[in-house]
């Protein structure tokens, strides 16, 4: 899986962090910044977690 972020559609909610600390931060503007484009095993889990938590639908998933 990829991990992709669309930082112009972000609107800063967070849930990504919350759900996933190790695989999503913020930056100064709370803007979603990937820290893990290819996330495995729990991180993974995680992710598939934040993506669907996101409110503005700037996360997607593409398997690889
Ligand atoms: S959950 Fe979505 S809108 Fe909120 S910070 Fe993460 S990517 Fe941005």
């Amino acid at each position: 899986m990829r991990i992709r972020a669309d930082r112009d559609v972000c609107i800063g909610a967070g849930n990504c962090v919350l759900a996933a600390e190790n695989v999503f931060d913020q930056d100064d503007d709370a803007i979603v910044v990937v820290l893990q484009e290819t996330p495995d095993g729990a991180d993974a889990e995680a992710a598939r977690n934040a993506v669907g938590s996101c409110p503005s639908g700037a996360l997607s998933i593409e398997e690889t």
